[in-house]
């Protein structure tokens, strides 16, 4: 058996971070996502947390019963999900620093429930108005504030670099 070691020799060119890239399933629209490089997963996941871009997971009801169908189904559905993948990690190697960048400044998205974020305050905080509700400011300030400006931070190294660059 071959492994399909080129995924994840492609990914671990990436480094740690968010990035922004337009969706390759619908170039209409921009697909976000974390690299995660912990000692238990190294992988790339939607941003936010409850996103999800490219082929859905099926609903229950289109799987098949019979088990020979039921695991042609679920192979069938893993390789486009790969195929999937492996067009967004392309998408952030060709420029994974203009990926951050462009991340940085489309970060519009509710962390939480990732809708639009539209005021200042929801987008400094990361955060959209219904969600924050009844989270006390010291609670926002631990959770909020290091996401963000660790965000913000990487975004300004992102601009630097790209100015010592050009
Ligand atoms: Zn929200």
């Amino acid at each position: 058996m071959t492994a399909p070691a080129r995924d994840w020799e492609a990914l671990d060119t990436i480094p740690e971070g968010y990035y922004a890239v337009l969706d390759p399933a619908d170039p209409g629209r921009m697909s976000y996502w974390r690299r995660v490089i912990t000692t238990r997963q190294n992988g790339l996941r939607p941003w936010p947390t409850k996103a999800w871009y490219g082929p859905a997971v099926p609903r229950r009801k289109d799987v098949p019963t019979e088990r020979i169908d039921r695991e042609a189904f679920i192979a069938d559905w893993s390789k486009k999900r790969r195929a999937y993948l492996d067009q967004v990690v392309t998408a952030i190697r060709q420029s994974p620093q203009a990926a951050a960048v462009c991340f940085a400044r489309f970060r519009i998205r509710c962390w939480s429930c990732g809708r639009p974020l539209r005021d200042e305050t929801s987008k400094a905080l990361g955060v959209g108005p219904e969600c924050r509700s009844g989270m006390d400011p010291a609670a926002l300030a631990r959770y909020c504030t290091p996401e963000v400006t660790r965000v913000h931070a990487e975004h300004l190294a992102a601009l630097r670099a790209a100015a010592v660059t050009t």
